[in-house]
């Protein structure tokens, strides 16, 4: 089975990391802890005077590939290969891509190793990606593109993308993924 992974959020921490640069940065000013975030972009959780700085952290250079590897994301990566799925790391970069691109691709070879790199399919639109009737697995509550996607959005959870309306969605975490896809 084909099984298409998103990078920020499922893979890298981009919540943590953009919290503590925030609270470093601007000690005095308000913050909204993880469990709090209700938008998926996270400057829409926050005052519209704020969002340029917020803008300005995440497009910062070193930002991409700093972020940490979440929990459990690289053994449950490399135990999809090891059962014969074939993975791609479906990466949508940041409209100001200057530092986000080649940071992609080095979070990769230096999280993941040299051969994941050969899997990264980066581009805006994911439903475009055939997944051949598999998986995408997503923290975005809804993607949309200029396809009907060939594959099933998975949402990996994050407290921004519990939706009522997104019940009807398969939900994961790098703790149950196999017993949520069945594989
Ligand atoms: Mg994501």
């Amino acid at each position: 089975m084909r099984i298409l992974v998103d990078m920020d959020g499922p893979l890298a921490d981009y919540e943590s990391s953009f919290l503590a640069i925030w609270r470093e940065r601007f000690p005095d000013r308000e913050w909204i802890s993880l469990e709090d975030r209700k938008e998926f972009y996270i400057h829409r959780d926050y005052p519209r005077d704020l969002w340029d700085d917020i803008k300005q952290i995440c497009e910062g250079v070193g930002f991409f590939l700093n972020l940490p590897v979440i929990d459990g994301a690289v053994e449950a990566l490399n135990t999809m290969l090891s059962l014969g799925h074939k993975v791609i790391l479906c990466t949508s970069p940041l409209s100001s891509y200057e530092n986000c691109v080649l940071e992609k691709y080095q979070w990769v070879d230096k999280n993941l190793g040299r051969d994941w790199v050969n899997r990264i399919h980066m581009g805006k639109d994911k439903t475009i990606v055939n997944g051949d009737g598999g998986y995408l697995i997503d923290d975005r509550p809804i993607i949309e593109g200029m396809d009907t996607p060939s594959w099933e959005h998975v949402l990996f959870d994050y407290p921004y993308n519990r939706i009522t309306e997104l019940s009807y969605k398969k939900r994961l975490t790098w703790e149950n993924w196999r017993e949520v896809l069945e594989i």
